[in-house]
C-alpha cells in the first residue's frame, strides 16, 4: 500500500518570517486546535499534555484517530503491519502567494509550502530502535529512504528532514515510536553555509571534507565508535554536545537517498547498536537525531556527504550559547567515544 497523498493531506502551510535585527528566518506555523497527532508531531513539542492521553494514535486499534495511511508494510504476525507512514496537516494561514516574497508591514515574509509525515516504527507502543531487532530496524531505515525519495521527488520541495526527537524535553510528545520527515521549498540557512563550506574546502583541498574526515579518523582512531562495512560512527572531533555520535557512509555520497539496499541494511545494524550504546553509557538520555542530506539541487555533489548524527540531550544552552552561536561541550569527544567503545551493556 502506498498511494498518493490525498489532496490537501499532509500539506505544511505557514509563513518564513525574517529577522530584520538579525537576517535570521523563521518557520511561524500556528496549529488549529489541539488535536493529538498534531501535538505528537510538532518538531518543537510545544504541547505535551497529549502524553496523558488515554489512546495513542499510533497504536493499533486506535486507527479511527489516524489521518489516511500513506505507506504501510505488512507483517505476518499480528496486528498485521510493522510499519506505517501517514501524513501531518500543519494550519494553513497567511500568504500563499507561489514563491513571492510579500512585504507585510515592512517585513520580510515569504510562504512556506512542504509535506510533513510521521513514520510509525512499530506497532508496539514500548518499542524502542535500541531494543528492536536488525531486521525491524532495516524495515525501518529502508522506509526512511523510501520516503525521503518520494518527498524530493515532489514538485517544488527542495530539503528533506528526517529527524526523530525521544525522550522528555527532545520535541517528543507521544511515548510511541516514531520518526518524522519535513519536505520544504526551500533551502535552509545551514544547508546553504554547509554548502558553500564543503565546495570551498574541495576547491581547496582536492577532497570532500567529510571523506577527509572519515580516513583521519580511521588511521587515527581515538573518535571512532564502531567501523562496519559501509558506515563509521565516530565523536565528532568538533562534536557540539557530550556523547554526539555522527555515522556517515564511508564512501563518498551527497545524499541519504544514494544508499542501496545492502548499505541501508548496514545504517540498520550500526544505527541500532549505537543508540543502544547511548542508551546504556549514558542512562537512556532524551536525543534527537537527524539525517543531514544534500538539497534537491546538490543531489550528486561532489562535496557534500550525507551522515546521521545524533545529537543526546545531557546538556541546555546557556546563555553564551545563545548569544555567540558558539556552543560549549563540557565533555572531551575522546574520551566520550572510549565510553561509548566500551559498551557497559
Ligand atoms: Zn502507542
Ligand atoms: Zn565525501
Amino acid at each position: 500500500l502506498e498511494r498518493d497523498r490525498g489532496f490537501d493531506a499532509g500539506r505544511f502551510m505557514g509563513e518564513l518570517r525574517q529577522d530584520r535585527t538579525t537576517g535570521a528566518w523563521v518557520i511561524v506555523a500556528p496549529r488549529r486546535g489541539n488535536r493529538p497527532l498534531d501535538a505528537a508531531v510538532t518538531p518543537s513539542g510545544a504541547d505535551r499534555a497529549v502524553a496523558n492521553a488515554r489512546a495513542c494514535p499510533f497504536c493499533p486499534g486506535n486507527e479511527a484517530e489516524l489521518p489516511p495511511i500513506l505507506l504501510e508494510i505488512p507483517a505476518a504476525a499480528a496486528p498485521g503491519w510493522s510499519v506505517r507512514v501517514v501524513p501531518n496537516k500543519f494550519a494553513a494561514l497567511g500568504p500563499t502567494t507561489d514563491g513571492e516574497t510579500i512585504h507585510d508591514s515592512g517585513h520580510t515574509v515569504r510562504p512556506v509550502y512542504g509535506f510533513q509525515e510521521v513514520v510509525i516504527e512499530s506497532p508496539r507502543h514500548d518499542a524502542d530502535l535500541s531494543t528492536m531487532t536488525d531486521a525491524e530496524v532495516e524495515t525501518v531505515v529502508s522506509v526512511y529512504s523510501r520516503r525521503t525519495k518520494h518527498l524530493l521527488g515532489e514538485d517544488r520541495i527542495e530539503t528533506v528532514v528526517l529527524f526523530r526527537n525521544r525522550g522528555p524535553g527532545s520535541g517528543a510528545s507521544l511515548a510511541h515510536p516514531h520518526s518524522q520527515l519535513i519536505a520544504l521549498d526551500l533551502l535552509p540557512q545551514r544547508m546553504e553555509r554547509i554548502a558553500q563550506w564543503s565546495s570551498r574546502y574541495l576547491k581547496e583541498n582536492g577532497i570532500c571534507p567529510t571523506c577527509q574526515e572519515i580516513a583521519i579518523e580511521r588511521k587515527t582512531g581515538t573518535r571512532v565508535i564502531e567501523e562496519t562495512r559501509c558506515h563509521l560512527a565516530i565523536v565528532p572531533f568538533a562534536a557540539e554536545r557530550p556523547c554526539e555520535i555522527l555515522i556517515a557512509p564511508k564512501s563518498h555520497q551527497a545524499s541519504f537517498t544514494d544508499a542501496n539496499e545492502m548499505e541501508l541494511s548496514d545504517l540498520a545494524h550500526l544505527l541500532r547498536r549505537s543508540l543502544g550504546r547511548l542508551r546504556r553509557a549514558c542512562g537512556d538520555p532524551a536525543y534527537n537525531f537527524v539525517i543531514e542530506s544534500a538539497a534537491k539541487r546538490d543531489l550528486g555533489s561532489p562535496s557534500l556527504h550525507w551522515g546521521l548524527r545524533i545529537m543526546p540531550d545531557l546538556v541546555t544552552w546557556g546563555g553564551f550559547e545563545i548569544g555567540s552561536g558558539i556552543p560549549i561541550n563540557p565533555s572531551c569527544p575522546e574520551s566520550d567515544a572510549a565510553f561509548l567503545r566500551t559498551d557497559p551493556g
